[in-house]
């Protein structure tokens, strides 16, 4: 009995010790971002540590404001203080972006719309980002499916329906991986970037797409300049974009290391997935472990399978081209991983890491035109070789 009380008395002095210690711990708000388009707005919150939050509707009548609070929050000494009180946004669905205290260590956070469709939130880490993809409601709208046409009732998604339906790709995003102070992986020996191969990569594709098809092409930076990885796919779902195509080189302390390799999203295993998302994403490997139950959620309404086809389709068509020409060409196949820029993409989404450039040979063959042109040229053979296995040309 008498270790039954201790028992209960170490317990109480624990808690009444931890309790207060948590509630404390202050959560900083470093930044509010917003990628805003006229029907699709993305919101990114940045925070010091993890927060989770519940938000709410105001159930008024064109559903306008969605608002939530941020519990134990203070701003950052960095915050931008022309963020301080709103955020106004000239174009787009969302109007404006409203910060007020509720007592102390309370911020409330309020996104002011015409008026609110569908929402999708999700938490990203290191750092803690919470993300808001917010789209417009477009009820008067003509429906983008022929309603006479009854879908099976088996299909897993949109994006089956679209392939049952013989719906094609118009629009495809093309996304050169780094850019600005971002330069990715660098080859000193050989004075190579990333961020400018894979520049020079999707302006060559975008050139021979332009040529031989009447597919419309968009690339998500045109020149040397940064953009984070949230933007990204921000630009393909705003643009409404059929597929989403991120172009990278790979990078690896062996310098054997070589091949040709292409992922979707999903959570990985492989050690070696881990490790390139890890480089691409700017996280550690460790926090890749710790993705897994965040994004449980996000993967649920990504379209894994067409990603899949489209994966398979791209690394095939790349090998084949960069055979045809060179020797020793290793293919790496298709993988999973969960890289950030392919987060909360609405449509068939890829990341091709094209070469390493840490390999000297695929260095040198790097900073030809004519090997960078054979990439490019693969990639849109895989893409026709995808919209072909779509039933459209
Ligand atoms: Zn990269």
């Amino acid at each position: 009995m008498k270790r039954f009380s201790i028992c209960i008395i170490i317990f109480l002095t624990l808690s009444s010790f931890i309790s207060p210690v948590k509630q404390q711990k202050i959560v900083y708000l470093e930044n509010i971002r917003y990628y805003a388009y006229p029907d699709y707005t993305r919101v990114v919150i940045d925070l010091s540590s993890p927060l989770k939050i519940k938000e709410k509707i105001l159930p008024d009548q064109n559903k306008t404001r969605l608002y939530f609070d941020l519990k134990n929050c203070k701003l950052s000494s960095e915050y931008p203080c022309e963020k301080t009180r709103e955020i106004i946004i000239d174009s787009g669905n969302l109007k404006k972006i409203r910060t007020g205290k509720r007592g102390n260590y309370t911020r409330r956070i309020v996104f002011e719309f015409d008026h609110i469709g569908k929402y999708d939130k999700f938490y990203l880490i290191s750092p803690f980002r919470i993300v808001f993809d917010i789209f417009q409601d477009r009820k008067k709208e003509k429906p983008i499916y022929n309603t006479s046409i009854t879908p099976p009732k088996n299909l897993k998604d949109n994006y089956s329906i679209a392939r049952q339906l013989g719906l094609g790709v118009h629009r495809i995003v093309i996304d050169p991986g780094h850019g600005g102070k971002d330069p990715g992986a660098i080859n000193r020996k050989f004075k190579i970037y990333e961020k400018n191969l894979t520049l020079d990569i999707a302006k060559k594709l975008k050139k021979i797409i332009k040529q031989h098809s009447i597919y419309e092409v968009i690339l998500t930076r045109e020149d040397d300049r940064y953009i984070s990885l949230e933007e990204r796919t921000a630009i393909a779902n705003s643009k409404k974009a059929d597929l989403f195509i991120s172009i990278h080189l790979n990078s690896a302390p062996r310098k054997s290391a070589r091949g040709v390799e292409t992922f979707y999203l999903s959570f990985a295993s492989d050690p070696w997935a881990i490790r390139v998302a890890a480089q691409e994403n700017a996280t550690s490997t460790k926090t890749i472990g710790e993705l897994k139950s965040i994004l449980e959620q996000i993967v649920k309404n990504t379209k894994i399978s067409e990603s899949k086809i489209l994966c398979n389709c791209i690394q095939k068509n790349i090998v084949t081209q960069l055979r045809n020409k060179y020797r020793k060409i290793n293919n790496l196949g298709v993988k999973k991983a969960p890289f950030y820029v392919l987060v909360g993409a609405r449509m068939p989404a890829v990341l091709a890491e094209v070469s390493f450039l840490s390999n000297s040979q695929e260095a040198k063959r790097l900073k030809t035109s004519s090997y960078r042109y054979t990439i490019a040229n693969g990639i849109y053979y895989g893409i026709i070789s995808y919209i072909k296995s779509l039933g459209k040309k």
